[in-house]
C-alpha cells in the first residue's frame, strides 16, 4: 500500500462495502476522464467535538455530481437516495463519530462508455472551523497566478472532473516554487476567478463581494450557502466581476469551499489585506459558518441530511 494512501478502512464499492486495501481496479482503467464529488459531514452541535454525524449540502453535491456525468457523458447506474444509502453505510461502517470527508468518484469501465464505476473513498480530516482554532488565523499568501483559469469555452469549470485539476495544480506548483502557500486565478477576460481549490469572496466597506459564476469557477455548494447566510449578518454580498485591482485593495479576503470552509487569506502578491488578520468580517462569517455545519442554526438545518 502507498504512503499516500489516506482512506478510511472500509469504502463502498459498486453497490457494496468493501475494504478500501481491496478495492482494486486495472490501470488500463480511464480514472482520467472521471468525475468527483468533494463532501463533508459534520459532528452535530460542535465541529471539534465528536458524536452524530451530519452531512453538508448533500442534495446540492449530489445534484453537481449528477449534472458532471450528464455534461461529460457517463452513466450512473445507482439512483441519488441508493448513493445516500451507500454513503451511509460507508461512514457506518468505519464508526466515524468525527468530521469526515466524502469523495465519490464515478469513471467509466474501460472499453464499455454506458457503464461507470463509482468509489465513494471517506476519510477524516483537521476543521478550520471552530472556536478559537489555531489552524484558522495561520498565515496564508497567495500570488496571483500566470495560469489563467480554464474557461467554459474549452474545459467547462462548472463540471467537477479530474481533468479540471491540471489546471489547478499548475497555479499550486507554481505559487509554491515562487514561495507562496497557494494561488488566485484571473479568468480569460482578465477578472478575478477563484482559488484553485476554492472559490473567493472579498471584503470591500464592509460589503462582501464575489466573481459569478460567468468568471469561470465552479459552481460552488459552499459559496451558495455563503451568498444565502451572509445577509443575516448585516452584510451584503454582491456577485460580479472583481478586477485584480479591486483585490488588491481589499480590507479581507477569504476563500470559501468545501475542503477550504472558510479560509483567510492574508496577502496577494505581497499586498496584504487590511490592518487586522483574520478580518472582522470573515472571523463573523467563519463563526456563523460553524454553527451552520455543526446544526445549530435551525433556519439552516436544511443544508443538513443525518447520516
Ligand atoms: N472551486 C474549485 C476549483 C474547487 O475545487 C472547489 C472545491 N470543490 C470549490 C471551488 C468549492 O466548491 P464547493 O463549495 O462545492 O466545495
Amino acid at each position: 500500500m502507498s504512503k499516500a494512501f489516506r482512506g478510511a478502512e472500509y469504502c463502498w464499492m459498486n453497490g457494496e462495502i468493501t475494504p478500501t486495501k481491496e478495492a482494486l481496479v486495472s490501470a488500463m482503467e480511464p480514472i482520467h476522464l472521471g468525475i468527483f464529488e468533494g463532501i463533508k459531514a459534520y459532528v452535530e452541535g460542535d465541529v471539534q467535538g465528536e458524536g452524530k454525524l451530519n452531512i453538508f449540502g448533500w442534495k446540492q453535491h449530489i445534484d453537481r455530481l449528477w449534472r458532471s456525468a450528464e455534461v461529460n457523458g457517463l452513466a450512473m447506474p445507482y439512483s441519488k437516495d441508493e448513493l445516500l444509502e451507500a454513503v451511509r453505510a460507508s461512514l457506518k461502517a468505519n464508526g466515524f463519530t468525527k468530521n469526515t470527508y466524502i469523495q465519490p468518484r464515478v469513471w467509466p469501465m474501460a472499453g464499455e462508455q454506458d457503464k461507470s464505476h463509482i468509489v465513494v473513498p471517506t476519510w477524516g480530516f483537521d476543521t478550520l472551523l471552530g472556536k478559537d482554532n489555531p489552524l484558522f488565523g495561520e498565515e496564508r499568501r497567495f500570488m496571483m497566478s500566470s495560469w489563467r483559469r480554464l474557461s467554459s469555452d474549452a474545459l467547462p469549470p462548472q463540471v467537477k472532473s479530474w481533468a479540471n485539476y491540471a489546471n489547478s495544480f499548475l497555479a499550486i506548483r507554481e505559487a509554491k516554487r515562487c514561495g507562496y502557500d497557494n494561488a488566485i486565478f484571473l479568468d480569460n477576460r482578465g477578472f478575478v476567478s477563484e482559488g484553485t481549490l476554492a472559490c473567493l469572496m472579498t471584503v470591500r466597506d464592509g460589503k462582501v463581494i464575489t466573481p459569478p459564476v460567468t468568471a469561470s469557477i465552479l459552481e460552488s455548494v459552499t459559496r451558495g450557502c455563503f451568498i444565502e447566510f451572509i445577509p443575516d449578518l448585516g452584510i451584503d454580498v454582491e456577485v460580479r466581476d472583481l478586477t485584480r485591482v479591486e483585490l488588491y485593495a481589499s480590507d479581507e479576503a477569504f476563500l470559501c469551499g468545501t475542503g477550504g470552509e472558510c479560509t483567510p487569506i492574508t496577502s496577494v502578491d505581497d499586498i496584504k489585506f487590511g490592518d487586522q488578520y483574520p478580518g472582522p468580517v470573515t472571523k463573523k462569517i467563519a463563526e456563523y459558518y460553524s454553527d451552520i455545519v455543526s446544526g445549530n442554526v435551525e433556519k439552516y438545518r436544511h443544508w443538513l441530511t443525518p447520516v
